[in-house]
């Protein structure tokens, strides 16, 4: 241990809370992490991330490692008993992000590439093998008493403590307020597999990534990553009425359930184990200095394949508010915007979990006979779509509502920028980012406003302007289209991705001055 004062003390060493640390780390904050285990969780749960993810974790240094340690993501089928398909989700399609929309990986692996990276961090201290047994909190910060395996103590201080502490948090708790229960539960027996030499998911006859509504048994078949060339499958089986976790748990029952898609010398078997899917929304996410992040405010049920995907979403919301923060470059009223973004956001997610659980938990054979009519006469309710940010610190019309196309994701593109060429967000940085279509319009934006922007850490991408090596161009010509579309010729861009909001070339002063007066509102540029 080097010291007891930090930045910002993190409970909890799961994904989020590794997500969090590199990318404070990668701020240079001064982090302590406190994790009761030593060693990381071995079993995996999550098996996919989505694009975005995938962007925030690349725009965090890992941008190198991601490629070898994940797959894009096949087409995501939806059969009825009889192999009709129902829905299909396209997780191959080209996301907005670049790449697919969904990429599969190996949990521990990625863990593992996570806190390798964070273990580049100088400013990050672990504490393995410590567990936060108290916390207080008052105008000075926030402190914990931690014990370790010994009956050893140490008391860490730090300005913020963000529990990324699990579903069971303790933090949550200290916080209060209630954890609201949307309704869905179910038990699932999950089994990840190492397919042996030779077996590929073609000798199996699987669909590559594919939900089995069948009310018999309803089976979900994904990918679960690879590590060194080897491949990682997938199968969760619901429990039906009466089945008891202690007998699903039993090895002959795993290979009773298997049988129908794959045998002891096809597949090794690496786990296996029942999960009950809930869904929960903690109703409040901040308390002063205290925050939560990840499962400790919201679960959902696996089905989208989004829960830790949220908690990481999370940390990339917090991430750049408490980085304004600790510069001093924002009260701490910034993080209120945290909770008022980020809740509407997952709980629609969560909706969505919830949907997609209902179409396959459904044990009783005329309720599925029911449901596949309903699809088939395309009667069936669809899938509430993928949120964007609607709420918080984006661009409002004069008459209060969202201004249109506010708080989508922006598109990240290859660029050249700056005498380079490279990912938008490895050439011109990261951060707030104006960027502008065939004008810089930084020479109207005025003193007073260039000097505001420039304390945020506001970046310019002045697309389809200079010439030669000072040309600033999208090399993947999508941003313009996209920014068409809207009507837009100039936006900005926050740090977390989301868009701020668009105007022409001509509103493009109006769209700096309102921003700034956002900004302004939200605790950022006022005086500590
Ligand atoms: C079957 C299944 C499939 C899933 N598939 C996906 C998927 O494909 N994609 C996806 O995005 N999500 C998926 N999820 C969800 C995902 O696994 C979780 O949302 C994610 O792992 C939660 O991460 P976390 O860091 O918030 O919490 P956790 O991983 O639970 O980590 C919390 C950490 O806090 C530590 N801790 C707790 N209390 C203390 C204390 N007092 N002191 C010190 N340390 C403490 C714990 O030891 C633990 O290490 C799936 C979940 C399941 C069950």
């Amino acid at each position: 241990m080097s010291k007891n004062s930090y930045d910002v003390v993190l409970i909890g060493y799961g994904p989020v809370g590794q997500a969090l640390a590199l990318m404070l780390g990668q701020q240079g904050r001064s982090v302590a992490v406190c994790e009761r285990w030593v060693e990381r969780y071995p079993l995996p749960r999550a098996v996919c991330i989505d694009h975005e993810i995938y962007r925030i974790l690349s725009a965090n240094g890992m941008g190198a490692v991601l490629p070898e340690i994940s797959h894009p993501g096949p087409a995501y089928q939806w059969f009825n008993a009889a192999w009709e398909e129902l829905l299909v989700i396209d997780w191959q399609a080209e996301s907005i992000s670049g790449g697919t929309e969904v990429n599969f990986v190996h949990q521990p692996t990625l863990e593992k590439a996570i806190s390798d990276a964070v273990d580049r961090q100088k400013s990050v201290d672990l504490y393995k093998g410590w567990e936060v047994v108290e916390m207080g909190q008052d105008d000075a910060g926030a402190r914990v008493v931690i014990r370790n395996d010994a009956g050893g103590t140490e008391t860490l201080t730090g300005r913020y403590l963000v529990g990324c502490d699990g579903a069971n948090s303790i933090v949550r708790k200290e916080i209060g307020g209630a954890q609201e229960d949307r309704g869905f539960e179910a038990d699932w027996l999950v089994i990840d597999v190492l397919l042996k030499d030779g077996v590929t998911i073609e000798t199996l006859g699987v669909p590559p990534a594919g939900q089995y509504c069948n009310p018999l048994r309803p089976t979900t078949i994904v990918p679960a990553g690879v590590r060194d060339g080897k491949t990682f499958r997938r199968w969760e089986f619901m429990l039906l009425p009466g089945e008891s976790a202690a007998e699903m748990e039993e090895e002959a029952r795993v290979w009773d359930l298997l049988k129908e898609w794959a045998t002891p010398e096809q597949v090794e078997l690496v786990r296996y184990k029942v999960y009950t899917f809930r869904s929960l929304l903690a109703a409040e996410w901040r308390k002063g200095r205290f925050l939560l992040a990840g499962d400790a405010a919201h679960v959902m049920p696996p089905f989208m394949g989004q829960g830790m995907c949220s908690g990481i979403r999370d940390a990339w919301n917090m991430a750049w508010k408490l980085g304004l923060i600790l510069d001093g470059h924002a009260t701490d009223a910034l993080l209120d915007t945290y909770q008022t973004e980020r809740m509407p956001h997952v709980s629609q997610i969560i909706d969505l979990s919830i949907y997609l659980g209902k179409v396959i938990c459904m044990p009783d054979p005329a309720h599925a006979a029911e449901r596949d009519r309903a699809f088939k006469e395309g009667t069936a309710p669809a899938p509430p779509p993928f949120p964007s940010l609607t709420t918080g610190m984006l661009h409002h019309a004069s008459s209060g509502e969202l201004a249109e196309g506010a708080g989508l994701l922006a598109p990240h593109v290859s660029v050249q920028a700056k005498g380079r060429t490279g990912r938008l967000d490895d050439v011109v940085g990261l951060g707030f980012m104006l960027i502008t279509n065939g004008k810089d319009v930084r020479e109207s934006l005025g003193e007073s406003a260039l000097a505001q922007l420039a304390e945020v850490g506001m970046k310019y991408f002045p697309m389809n302007t200079g010439d030669g090596v000072n040309r600033f161009s999208d090399l993947d010509t999508r941003l313009e289209p996209f920014m068409k579309t809207h009507g837009w010729e100039a936006m900005i861009v926050r740090p977390d991705f989301h868009i701020y909001g668009g105007e022409s070339l001509g509103g493009a002063t109006a769209l700096v001055a309102d921003f700034l007066k956002d900004v302004h509102a939200a605790g950022v540029l006022e005086a500590a």
